[in-house]
């Protein structure tokens, strides 16, 4: 059996409702999901397709219309040019990942990834049989991959390079220079595709989002993911997809043909909604992240040995919080690393958050501010008091 983790983003949730039944006030800073409600016109054309009698089963990919309304926001927000044959809707970014990987990597292909990444990457490559292989960025850059770090990452062996831009857990956001100094070191390998992870590109605070696709060079490599999990409020809805060169996009159709078939047809109606519709409800979800993000990083400067880069995307903040390995808990036990200290923080703060190691980043805890103000201003005094406690 391939061994592989439970993310430890649902691991922490589950552990934090645990307490909550014993009856204790957990302040959750451990999940990756907005706090809001789905927009109504959304709501309505669920309400709507289910009174239409779309009950059936759909074509694996997905309604053509809806593949249509995938291809037609590509063009409006990315300027990219699909095909309704390249895209593949799923149940969710993580099925569109795990499609990509399950078609592409066989057993002992090397996948390049920077860190710190997003939980399910490292595990579904392990799954495919694959080999991860970690490039450490460093809060200096960012959180950002250098040219030159992926000049001497990738090699002939090199199958597949992921990454998120908005970043999950660190809220790095690449530009358009950034990202086009990557492709020209990608351009000396046109054997490696590249999958870029665009889940969060509405949620930017400064600039604005850019896709690697827009490089046509490259147009063959790349695989886009994309979903209405965080732009829209929708988690539950369970709907993602891909953008791929058409071998690609026929393989994860296959793939998904024997896995699961074609996500909930009632989702794939909504979807066309959201994806067509006003983005106004999803600017003022933007607008409120962009508030609570100023008030977390206010309150982060007031707690010692946090050391923190700004988040620019997604809605986390990662701080560095090596300075309280090797301290003691009143307790007098020793909090040795990132893992230590979030059980410390979960039982003593009643504060949920997620190990960086979780991320491929040992040094940093995730905490999410996708919470509302007094629950951050809670958390964060928790938070703070506990780490002032340690000796
Ligand atoms: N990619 C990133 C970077 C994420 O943070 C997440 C969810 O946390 C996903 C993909 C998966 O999203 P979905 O809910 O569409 O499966």
């Amino acid at each position: 059996m391939t061994k592989f983790n439970e993310p430890e983003t649902l691991k922490m949730a589950k552990l934090g409702r645990e307490l909550r039944a014993q009856g204790i006030d957990i302040t959750d800073l451990s999940l990756g999901e907005p706090d809001f409600d789905t927009p109504d016109h959304i709501k309505e054309a669920a309400k709507k397709a289910i009174d239409d009698n779309f009950s059936h089963y759909t074509p694996v990919s997905g309604f053509l219309d809806l593949r249509q309304a995938v291809c037609e926001k590509l063009l409006r927000d990315n300027g990219l040019v699909y095909t309704p044959e390249q895209i593949v809707v799923s149940t969710g970014a993580k099925q569109s990942i795990a499609n990509l990987v399950l078609a592409v990597v066989d057993a002992g292909d090397e996948v390049v990834i920077p860190t710190p990444f997003w939980v399910t990457y490292s595990e579904i490559v392990k799954l495919a049989g694959g080999v991860p292989k970690f490039v450490k960025t460093t809060i200096e850059s960012g959180y950002k991959i250098t040219p030159a770090q992926l000049e001497e990452a990738l090699s002939p062996t090199t199958k597949l390079f992921m990454f998120s831009s908005p970043c999950n857990p660190s809220g790095a956001v690449y530009s358009k220079d950034e990202l086009a100094a990557l492709a020209e070191v990608f351009k000396k390998y046109p054997d490696v595709y590249i999958m870029s992870d665009e889940i969060y590109e509405h949620i930017v605070f400064e600039g604005k989002h850019e896709s690697i696709a827009q490089f046509d060079f490259l147009k063959d490599n790349i695989i886009i993911i994309n979903g209405l999990s965080k732009g829209f409020a929708m988690t539950g809805w369970r709907l993602g997809y891909i953008a791929a060169p058409l071998a690609i996009a026929k393989a994860a159709d296959k793939l998904q043909g024997q896995f699961t078939s074609a996500t909930c047809s009632i989702t794939q109606r909504a979807a066309i909604a959201a994806l067509t519709g006003d983005l106004k409800p999803t600017m003022e979800m933007v607008e409120a992240f962009r508030n609570r993000r100023k008030t977390v990083l206010e309150l982060m400067k007031d707690i010692p040995g946090l050391l923190c880069s700004e988040p620019t995307g997604a809605f986390y903040v990662f701080p560095d919080v090596h300075s309280f390995f090797g301290k003691k808990t009143p307790d007098g036990n020793t909090i040795a690393n990132a893992d230590d200290l979030i059980m410390y923080l979960l039982n003593e703060a009643h504060v949920s958050t997620v190990s960086g190691n979780a991320f491929g980043e040992p040094n940093c805890i995730r905490l999410s501010f996708a919470n509302s103000v007094a629950n951050l201003e809670k958390g964060f005094s928790k938070i703070k008091n506990a780490l002032g406690a340690l000796k």
